[in-house]
């Protein structure tokens, strides 16, 4: 289950059946239960409700956004569908989706709301308030929509639009399966409504790689919200997270791509002549977040008297020498089994902080001129107000080991077959590779 709680007050939400990792990539992992904020009954067939409805088009041309007609002349081509549908996806008699089979054909549908929902859940969470969407001048809800010829899933004016990819062997895998990707569209949505769009002459490299990095983190938080991940990764580790970064032994240790993806090692250094792909240069930011939400971790252990300080000063010989590794990890063996509910604690915790934070962090930046150096700023202005700088050691050790602050990224480099954000940042339709 989900870690939501329910006080007794709050009529309870509706329930869904959530692939915390798509089914393709974990096929031994079964569909989690969880619940959305909408109280049941007040989900509709689609599903929809009053912020959001999937729909599944039939006979939809292209995928909405920017396209160029045959003269060579440009027109949008936007929400709403307005011609036929697939059959809906109906809620129960309670108003619940859970009873929906993953062979059934409505699951798609589910599973797509369902993602988009659980993301936009926690992350209000983290705001303390409803996030607008940013196109609500023109849109009152968020199109869900699904185009199997789209190899792509984007997220543009009023819709987040997911297709599919049939290049593992051709069987067909539809993205609105990957709560990851939906997850991560998600999050270029709420960074558009919170940091907003740079006006085009003031618009740095960085702001790009920002916006990826985000959703990147907006979808790791919210895969963290569910009970299986983390019970995966804590039993994989028995605590040690560590392992993840200075063992470099991530990809046995979670089923989870959003955390092998997080778990790097890229500097800014690497960037200093230029870059093509936002989602590359994203990724020393990503690494800097996910390291702290580590250490942070850490220092959750320590508090709880979870770790020794003496652990905690062997970690950091990690760093130089990795024979401290096993002699780190049978000590954490030793403890996980003691109290594994104190470490489960201690991660839910530390992933609350990061979340709030970078929620805070968010709002304060401008979209102009954009730097990562800003972001870490940013950050340490959130600390001092909420703890009075008790993780500013973390922050900056953390921002400083991703070279942030000493390197800037060169200008872009144009690549064939690169898909870019940079050209829609008028056009406000993203790509996602
Ligand atoms: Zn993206």
């Amino acid at each position: 289950m989900a870690d939501h709680e329910h006080d007794g007050e709050e009529p309870p939400g509706t329930r869904f059946l959530l692939y915390p990792q798509a089914p393709f990539l974990d096929p031994s992992q079964a569909p989690e239960l969880i619940e959305v904020s909408s109280p049941q009954g007040s989900v509709g067939p689609g599903p929809s409700n009053d912020r959001m409805y999937t729909v599944a088009p039939i006979g939809k041309p292209v995928s909405y956004g920017q396209h160029q007609n045959r003269r060579g002349e440009t027109f949008m081509f936007l929400p709403p569908w307005q011609g036929e549908t697939h059959e809906p996806a109906y809620p129960d008699e309670q108003g619940n989706f859970d009873y929906i089979d993953p062979s059934d054909p409505a699951f798609e549908a589910a599973h797509l709301f369902a993602s988009a929902h659980f993301t936009m859940d926690v992350w209000e969470g983290y705001f303390g308030r409803p996030i607008p969407w940013h196109f609500r001048n023109d849109y009152d809800r968020l199109e869900l929509t699904m185009l199997p010829t789209l190899d792509n899933a984007l997220i543009g004016w009023g819709f987040l639009e997911t297709g599919g990819t049939t290049k593992y062997g051709g069987e067909y895998r539809a993205y609105s399966m990957n709560f990851d990707v939906v997850a991560h569209e998600i999050g270029h949505a709420i960074i558009y409504n919170e940091v907003g769009i740079p006006s085009p002459e003031k618009a740095s490299g960085e702001y790009y790689g920002f916006h990826e990095s985000a959703a990147d983190l907006v979808a790791l938080i919210s895969v963290l919200h569910f009970g299986s991940v983390v019970e995966d990764v804590l039993n994989n580790t028995h605590g040690n997270l560590y392992a993840f970064n200075k063992l470099n032994r991530f990809a046995e240790l979670s089923h989870n791509e959003q955390i092998r993806l997080a778990a790097n090692t890229d500097v800014l250094s690497q960037f200093v002549n230029g870059w093509s792909d936002e989602h590359l240069l994203a990724q020393p930011l990503t690494g800097a977040m996910f390291d702290i939400l580590i250490d942070v971790y850490h220092e959750r252990l320590l508090l709880r008297g979870l770790i020794s300080p003496e652990m905690e000063d062997l970690s950091d010989r990690l760093e130089t020498s990795p024979v401290y590794g096993d002699r780190m990890q049978s000590l954490f063996d030793e403890r996980y089994n003691e109290d594994p509910e104190g470490f489960r604690v201690a991660l839910l915790e530390a992933r609350d902080y990061l979340g709030s934070y970078l929620a805070d962090a968010w709002q304060l930046l401008d979209p102009d001129y954009l730097s990562y150096y800003g972001v870490g700023q940013a950050l340490e202005e959130v600390d001092r107000q909420i703890t009075g700088g008790e993780f500013l050691p973390i922050i900056r050790g953390n921002f400083l080991t991703r070279e942030i602050g000493l390197y800037t990224p060169g200008p872009k480099i144009e690549k064939k077959g690169v898909e870019s954000h940079s050209a829609s940042v008028r056009t406000m339709v993203p790509m996602r590779e």
